[in-house]
């Protein structure tokens, strides 16, 4: 089996970690980019890998979740972090790139590889193609029209996105249970399926006008096109179309009274669960393209987030990625077509690191598939998180980076409550302990 031939479509980030790994484990891969012929319009490099925004592999501290992962993605001999780790530049605890010679390095080691044949075009049959080799589609989150025709074809629409309407998700430890309550719209469902956060008529008046006069993001050039849809609209759009349209969306109090004061509150935000742990809790209808300060000034407006803590703030991006946890086995491959991998930020995983480390471990599932052997990333690790953040089912599929409310809940005999610095040093330890027993295990 170890002449089996895979090909790897799309060498980004994913697609060149994932066709590295292939290749050193003995496979030979065809690696298939478009670069030089065709390009995205954020992408202006011929060379792999490219880094299309920030240079910065964000923090490399292990007192940060993707601090974790890079020490993870070291341990799995990840080329990407390797060559990076090369081609550092100073930038206080982050790792930083110089983008040309790290793009460069990490072709040339692609090119001359013996087990690696690049080949340079659009790659698009992928139904006809997948029907007798295995192909790993990591097109990343400006795939080609072609190619994301093809999956739209084999997946469906519903199940295909072209932009993400991301609403900021906090920790749940950090909301203000004296002033937010458990219920849901009409005790419908589980009681405990919302924490409902209110605001009186004179609060609101406040969060309102500084949502409306507040500064966002502008969309580039290329993104203008995308249309919105009318159920996910950011919520500046929606608030601008008149004081009362939040209070008949996102914001609206019918059907819930507030056990604090014993009354219908004049308007009600509801945060829904948005990980099986039950730490994270997302802003319901608050997609929007506020810049990121903007966004916690305003939100913490709200009386019972004053003191909020962030896990992930909001984005609308152009962003082309599957509904993973609808479509994809537990190996990264699709449930209608076992043939068909899929890696990267096209998964639902979002950054440069997260998007190696779903490259990666897409090369470990493909070489299990072909072993027919069983792996499984530890659920303790930032790989593993991140995994279960692809496949965990979700009502509105998102895609996030890694943070530390995707970590399993760490859990210590006879202590009840475990601080959260501590609790962060526990998950580090466990993680990196893990996958040094894991990488044994391949
Ligand atoms: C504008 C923008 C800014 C971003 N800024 C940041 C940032 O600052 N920090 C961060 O961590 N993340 C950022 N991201 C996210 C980041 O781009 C991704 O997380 C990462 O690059 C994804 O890696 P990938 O390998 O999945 O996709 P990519 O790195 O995009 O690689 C996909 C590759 O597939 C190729 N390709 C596409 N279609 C085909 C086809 N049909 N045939 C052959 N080849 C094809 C492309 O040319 C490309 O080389 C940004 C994304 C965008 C769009």
């Amino acid at each position: 089996m170890k002449n089996q031939e895979i090909t790897v479509v799309g060498a980004g980030l994913a697609g060149s970690e994932c066709a590295f790994q292939l290749a050193q484990l003995g496979y030979k891969v065809k690696l298939i980019e478009q670069k030089s012929i065709k390009k995205s319009p954020a992408h202006t490099l011929n060379t792999f890998a490219e880094l299309v925004c920030s240079n910065s592999f964000r923090s490399d501290s292990l007192g940060s979740a993707v601090g974790i992962m890079h020490q993870e993605l070291r341990e799995l001999d990840s080329i990407i972090i390797k060559t990076a780790d090369k081609n550092k530049v100073p930038a206080g605890d982050a790792l930083a790139v110089d983008r040309n010679t790290f793009s460069t390095e990490i072709t040339e080691i692609l090119n001359n590889h013996p087990n690696i044949t690049i080949i340079h075009e659009e790659f698009k049959n992928l139904k006809e193609y997948a029907k007798d080799n295995i192909v790993v589609i990591a097109t990343g989150p400006l795939s080609s029209e072609g190619i994301n025709q093809e999956i739209l074809e084999i997946i469906g629409e519903k199940s295909f996105n072209f932009f993400d309407a991301i609403a900021p998700i906090v920790y749940k430890d950090s909301i203000d249970f004296s002033q937010a309550w458990w219920q849901s719209r009409y005790e419908k469902g589980n009681a405990k399926d919302y924490i409902n956060c209110s605001m009186t008529e004179s609060e609101y008046e406040i969060f309102y006008n500084e949502l409306i006069n507040a500064e966002y993001m502008e969309f580039e050039d290329w993104e203008k096109d995308i249309p919105y849809f009318e159920g996910c609209l950011p919520i500046e759009v929606m608030a601008k179309r008149g004081k009362q349209t939040l209070l008949f969306g996102p914001f609206k109090p019918v059907g819930l009274v507030n056990p604090h004061t014993s009354e219908q509150p004049f308007a009600v935000l509801q945060l829904r669960q948005d990980n099986s742990q039950g730490s994270l809790y997302n802003m319901v209808g608050c997609q929007t393209k506020l810049k990121y300060n903007e966004q916690t000034r305003i939100f913490k407006l709200i009386p019972a987030l004053k003191n909020v803590e962030f896990a992930k703030l909001g984005s609308i991006h152009k962003n082309t990625f599957i509904n993973s946890p609808l479509v994809l086995n537990n190996d990264l491959s699709l449930k209608n077509n076992k043939n068909i991998f899929f890696a990267g930020q096209i998964t639902g995983c979002e950054g440069y690191v997260e998007s190696t480390s779903v490259g990666l471990m897409c090369a470990l599932f493909v070489n299990a598939r072909i072993k027919e052997k069983n792996i499984e990333i530890p659920k303790m690790s930032s790989m593993g998180a991140i995994l279960n953040h692809i496949l965990e089912s979700k009502d509105n599929y998102q895609p996030s980076n890694i943070n530390f409310g995707l970590f399993p809940e760490i859990k210590l005999e006879n202590v009840k409550k475990i601080k959260k610095a501590d609790k962060k040093e526990l998950i580090m330890q466990q993680s990196l302990s893990n996958i040094k027993i894991f990488k044994g295990s391949i």
